[in-house]
């Protein structure tokens, strides 16, 4: 398998080039040559197969020889080593639960896959020269990148995050763990620090010295990996004989998610509709009603890791719809919910449905209950992208305080906050040269 750039003007590349890359020299983002179909034996045996399994299956293809069949089959027994419940809310309504990972956000598992492929190709690589990790995060990105590449050897990361802008334990996730992890805090909003990002990616004072590569959700091995959440949903809903007029909603901020998503339908899952269900960050839904992509400036919400306004992973979803917005439109819904409706949905799931969710997991509920509606043989599924203890302040209100916290989060809260301010670009730009 080979990856293009969407900007066409880049040598197509192998998997491994691609994730050191992150992104082609022309700044496009890569994109697989074509969708593998996997074969209909494993569409009709799915419920025999483990998780490993159906994940070598997925990624093989992707993955082509630049692993060996050894290597990968570890890398994906290592990343996948928790939990994926999907638990059943009400009639035709479930919940995929993503975060049971060491950060409790769904971005644990791209984030250490891509960190064991990386850590993988310097290795076969012998390669000397350290590689820094340049990312950009609106709240879970940055801890789940941390974990993932703590203590990789050959790889420095440094993360830029919002100031204010992220929940206590996600700003802990990302501060405290020191050694090869730097955390830089930025005056301004998660736009402004992806901002910052694509500039160095660009200043060739910085890329002459270090060699720089991504690990927000534009690069393929955090990207691609997303698609097992949905074909572990299929697996179990198959099961249970539930898997026809199957809907995903899925909290959508940078739509990497999502966009993974409709790889596994283009690999032959069959899947009804999905929903990206955005806050008050409504470019997309704008976008399918008009046709017109217009970012407005980011807003601050209650389910901030989607503060997004002009997400990055949006040109992929197009792309694997032929960039045409009719055939899109057949696959893909967006709604948006203000966060008085977010508190609402998080209430009602709390009082009636006796399931405590998270912010972003109730905008993903309320997607799915509009799109629900005049679709009453659907079976719906919304993801649960990270676990309510990383937003006590948006969800203590709604269930009382939480005491009991889990192990991954209870640890953190004692450990020492270390960040860097960087108020410019100047401020990365040396940060990136001195240190
Ligand atoms: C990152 C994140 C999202 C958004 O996912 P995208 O792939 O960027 O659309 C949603 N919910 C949570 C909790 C997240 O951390």
């Amino acid at each position: 398998m080979k990856y293009y750039s969407l900007n066409k003007k880049a040598p197509a590349v192998t998997f491994d080039e691609a994730v050191i890359r992150g992104i082609a020299p022309d700044k496009g983002l890569y994109f697989p040559e074509s969708i593998p179909k996997l074969p209909v034996s494993f569409w009709e045996n799915i419920e025999h197969l483990s998780k490993d399994e159906i994940a070598y299956t997925a990624m093989k293809p992707f993955v082509g020889d630049t692993i060996d069949d050894d290597s990968l089959t570890e890398i994906i027994a290592d990343v996948l080593s928790f939990e994926f419940p999907l638990v059943e809310l009400e009639k035709n309504v479930a919940t995929l639960e993503l975060f049971h990972g060491p950060t409790m956000a769904f971005k644990d598992v791209g984030a250490r896959f891509m960190a064991r492929c990386l850590g993988y190709f310097l290795e076969k690589n012998k390669q000397q020269e350290e590689v820094t990790v340049l990312v950009a995060t609106s709240g879970d990105t940055g801890g789940a990148v941390a974990r993932g590449f703590y203590k990789v050897p050959g790889i420095k990361v440094v993360i830029l995050y919002p100031s204010g802008k992220v929940s206590e334990v996600q700003e802990k996730q990302l501060t405290t763990l020191g050694e090869n992890i730097t955390a830089l805090e930025v005056d301004g909003n998660f736009d402004d620090c992806q901002a910052m990002v694509k500039r160095a990616f660009l200043d060739e004072a910085i890329t002459n010295k270090r060699q720089l590569t991504s690990a927000n959700s534009i690069n393929i091995a955090r990207w691609l990996p997303q698609s097992l959440y949905y074909l572990f949903a299929f697996k179990k809903l198959k099961e249970q004989g539930k898997s026809d007029n199957l809907v995903f909603s899925v909290p959508s901020g940078n739509f990497g998610n999502i966009c993974a998503g409709m790889v596994a339908h283009l690999m032959g899952m069959p899947v009804k509709q999905f929903v990206a269900a955005v806050n008050s960050n409504t470019t997309i839904p704008r976008f399918m009603e008009s046709g017109k992509y217009r970012p407005a400036p980011t807003v601050a919400t209650i389910s901030n890791a989607m503060d997004v306004s002009d997400p990055s992973n949006f040109i992929r979803v197009l792309q694997l719809f032929e960039n045409d917005k009719n055939l899109l439109s057949e696959k893909f819904t967006s709604f948006s919910y203000c966060d008085a409706q977010t508190r609402g949905a998080m209430r009602h799931i709390y009082s009636n449905l006796e399931y405590t969710a998270d912010p972003h997991g109730a905008v993903g509920y309320l997607g799915l209950k509009d799109y629900l509606k005049n679709e009453p043989d659907a079976y719906g599924v919304f993801l649960e992208t990270a676990h309510p203890v990383k937003f006590l302040p948006a969800v203590e209100p709604v269930v009382g305080k939480i005491t009991d916290l889990p192990k991954q989060i209870a640890v953190l809260m004692d450990a020492k906050k270390e960040s860097i301010n960087a108020n410019s670009y100047a401020d990365l730009k040396n940060y990136l040269l001195r240190s």
